[in-house]
């Protein structure tokens, strides 16, 4: 049977007449790295601090391993969040930092104030003195490659190794959920790509549940198992990547994730199958739409062939080339149609001197 970390039943967030999240049900299986993923404003930190008890929903409940926490508060939640501010105390060390992950979900520091004995997780109900907190320490921050670390003081690491406490410090609990919130924001690209890498690989390695918020499509088809795209407080569409990418159910995420052709028309059945009529061309679709009348279909840049290698293919049309943008051996063109419409086309080139001058003809 399907086991879910995370479920989210009907959450509406509301802050006085702001509908931050709207009527969102979402279930993520254990050991599953889910995105939220959308632009500025779209409801999705919102939602994770629903699920981290930060925030009480307006209306709906929220499940953590099966169990109803909807007004429990976040500290006696089996979940840690990672911000992208890092929130590190500057005048403490690394391991301090580390620890006190553990004192904030009640595992007693005798090094610390004596903590607090009350709450906490079961995992380490039973384990708890300085050795312990000490020996854990350690251990994740070799699990987040900065061993040796414990005693360098926050101000002395770089941007990504500050980053990398902060990922220590929410797992030295070992949640059923790490929350992580644009925690790769603040790095700058190059680092950005290789903590990519590194994230998904330890949420592999851990099988730890990971719901993680950003609002870069790159990203998320890079890390996740399952992105969640929102939109204005709602859920859009929930898939792998790959059908995130590939079958994109409204205008709206074909548009959000990666670059596409977006053509407007009214849906027709013919002779030769379904079609869409489009401002005088008519272009065979694969489907029948999900409702009547006005439609829009998608076409990636890269699905589309241009001069011999589109002759004989579906939807072949003349079209001019009216601009050219080169890449190597990767060629990016505006084509018209004879319509005035214009498509992004990218292909491969094999033979430059067929396609490449601005002005020519081109089937499309
Ligand atoms: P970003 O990517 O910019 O962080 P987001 O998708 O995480 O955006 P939220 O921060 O969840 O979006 O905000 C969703 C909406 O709710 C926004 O319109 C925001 O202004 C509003 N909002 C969030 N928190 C509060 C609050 N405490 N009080 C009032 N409005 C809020």
């Amino acid at each position: 049977m399907t086991s879910y970390d995370v479920q989210l039943d009907g959450i509406t967030k509301r802050f006085d007449d702001v509908v931050a999240v709207d009527d969102v049900s979402l279930d993520i299986e254990e050991g599953k790295f889910l995105t939220l993923l959308g632009p500025s404003g779209c409801g999705k930190t919102t939602l994770l601090r629903c699920i981290d008890g930060f925030e009480t929903p307006t209306e709906g409940e929220v499940y953590i391993d099966g169990e109803r926490v909807t007004d429990v508060p976040p500290f006696e939640r089996d979940t840690s969040m990672v911000f992208q501010s890092y929130a590190l105390f500057p005048h403490m060390t690394v391991g301090e930092n580390v620890a006190f992950g553990l004192q904030m979900k009640g595992l007693p520091d005798e090094r610390a104030d004596g903590g607090s004995s009350g709450g906490g997780l079961k995992s380490l109900a039973k384990r708890t003195g300085s050795e312990e907190i000490d020996a854990r320490v350690a251990e994740i921050l070799e699990l987040v490659e900065l061993p040796d670390y414990q005693d360098r003081e926050i101000d002395e690491l770089s941007g990504g190794q500050q980053q990398r406490v902060a990922l220590a410090r929410a797992l030295v609990t070992q949640p059923t959920v790490l929350l992580l919130d644009e925690p790769l924001g603040a790095l700058d690209l190059k680092l950005r790509k290789n903590m990519q890498v590194e994230l998904k690989n330890l949420q592999e390695e851990l099988g730890t549940t990971f719901v993680y918020v950003t609002h870069d499509q790159e990203e998320a088809l890079t890390m996740s198992d399952e992105i969640a795209v929102m939109n204005d407080g709602h859920l859009e569409q929930l898939g792998t990547a790959t059908e995130i990418y590939e079958q994109p159910e409204t205008e709206f995420v074909a548009d959000f994730i990666g670059e596409t052709n977006l053509v407007r028309g009214a849906y027709a059945e013919t002779q030769e199958g379904p079609v869409v009529e489009s401002d005088g061309l008519s272009f065979r679709v694969p489907r029948e739409p999900a409702a009547d009348g006005e439609v829009s279909f998608a076409v990636r840049p890269e699905k589309i062939r241009l001069g011999s290698e589109a002759q004989g293919l579906d939807n072949a049309f003349e079209a001019e080339v009216v601009d050219e943008i080169y890449k190597g051996n990767l060629g990016k063109f505006v084509v018209e149609l004879e319509n005035g419409k214009t498509l992004t086309v990218d292909m491969q080139i094999t033979d430059r001197g067929e396609y490449l001058s601005t002005g020519r003809t081109v089937t499309v």
